[in-house]
């Protein structure tokens, strides 16, 4: 069975865009892949962070898996922290790395812009998102669209330090799915959603109330020609509504831009409204039953344990090729 990892910060409560884009990819990929699906919450330290807010987010994201449809006997769910190899081999590929191809990551200059103080580890976190990865000897990493530089910058690494020392990693592919890869902010629709914003109104959150939502898409920036239309240039933030209808609804965009023919943006909102409501209703309430509960904490322990397993043993044999250490 091919191996899949993937990781998600806690970073701040989960998005729409974190759910179409990854999770819910997640739930189906379980069932034919051998699963690592990792809370990072050391890249989630690349940026400042209150540590209570740190410690509640990762717990809700660790719940949010598991409501979603994460299956601990299928895939292995763990919180990055909790897996020490994750540091040491990030270290590791950080010394394969280079300073000009890390200030070139578009995350990295997004996140640092205008910003006084920047720290060192926001520029070295595609060498530690490399080491993730290639821990598990993963062959396929599902991400959104936001992640394919630094998943090709985590493919030269591998490739670096095979060619420099040993046959070590597998050099894993990038999976972009196609409905869903990039729902953007519903206010700067030229702009992703993340969860990182700081404009509540650009977010739906995967634990926002039927109402909240409501609103929010019905004050969703949009245009002014009435036609539901996909266009992503000329209309990106209809193009946005239709993805996220596409994503909760399994209709194509050529089925919704039938559909609404002749039908104003009115309708159309509150059709996606209703749609996004239905599909994270089931999911906000089986997160109410578990984010207290003994359950999450001996899911999230037997995660560590396993990943913990797996992890140590590439990370010894890249140390042992690189002459790190003693024989032994
Ligand atoms: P941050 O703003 O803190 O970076 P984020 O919302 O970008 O948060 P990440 O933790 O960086 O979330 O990414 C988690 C996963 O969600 C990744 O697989 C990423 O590709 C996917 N993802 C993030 N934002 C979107 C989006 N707007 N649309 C689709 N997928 C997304
Ligand atoms: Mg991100």
């Amino acid at each position: 069975m091919e191996t899949i990892f993937s990781g998600i910060q806690p970073s701040g409560s989960l998005t729409l865009g974190n759910y179409l884009g990854a999770m819910k990819q997640f739930v189906e990929l379980q069932e034919d892949y051998n699963c690592y699906f990792c809370i990072v919450d050391e890249h989630a330290i690349t940026v400042p962070q209150d540590r209570l807010k740190l410690r509640k987010n990762i717990r809700e994201l660790a719940a949010l898996y598991i409501a979603s449809g994460i299956d601990p006997n299928k895939a292995t769910l763990f919180i990055q922290s909790e897996v020490p190899a994750h540091t040491q081999l990030g270290w590791i590929m950080q010394t394969q790395s280079y300073i000009g191809e890390l200030e070139r990551m578009t995350q990295f200059k997004d996140k640092s812009k205008g910003k006084e103080a920047v720290s060192s580890a926001l520029l070295t976190y595609p060498p530690l998102m490399a080491a993730d990865i290639l821990l598990y000897n993963t062959s396929l990493v599902p991400v959104g669209n936001d992640q394919t530089q630094h998943l090709e910058l985590t493919r030269d690494l591998a490739e670096r330090f095979n060619n420099k020392y040993n046959d070590i990693f597998t050099i894993p592919q990038i999976k972009v799915s196609e409905v869903g890869a990039r729902i953007m902010s519903l206010q700067e629709p030229t702009k992703k959603m993340s969860k990182s914003d700081v404009n509540q109104k650009a977010t739906i959150y995967m634990l926002d109330e039927p109402k909240q939502i409501e609103k929010k898409i019905k004050s969703a920036v949009t245009d002014s020609d009435g036609v539901v239309r996909f266009d992503k240039e000329q209309k990106p933030g209809i193009s946005n509504l239709m993805t996220i209808l596409a994503s909760c609804t399994n209709q194509t965009l050529e089925q919704i831009e039938e559909k609404y023919r002749g039908v104003g943006y009115g309708q159309f909102k509150q059709d996606v409204a209703d749609a996004v409501v239905n599909e994270l209703r089931p999911i906000q309430e089986r997160f109410y039953q578990i984010i207290d509960s003994q359950e999450l904490d001996d899911i999230l322990d037997q995660g560590a344990e396993k990943a913990s397993f797996v992890a140590n043993k590439t990370l010894a044999k890249a140390k042992k090729a690189m002459g790190l250490g003693r024989v032994k």
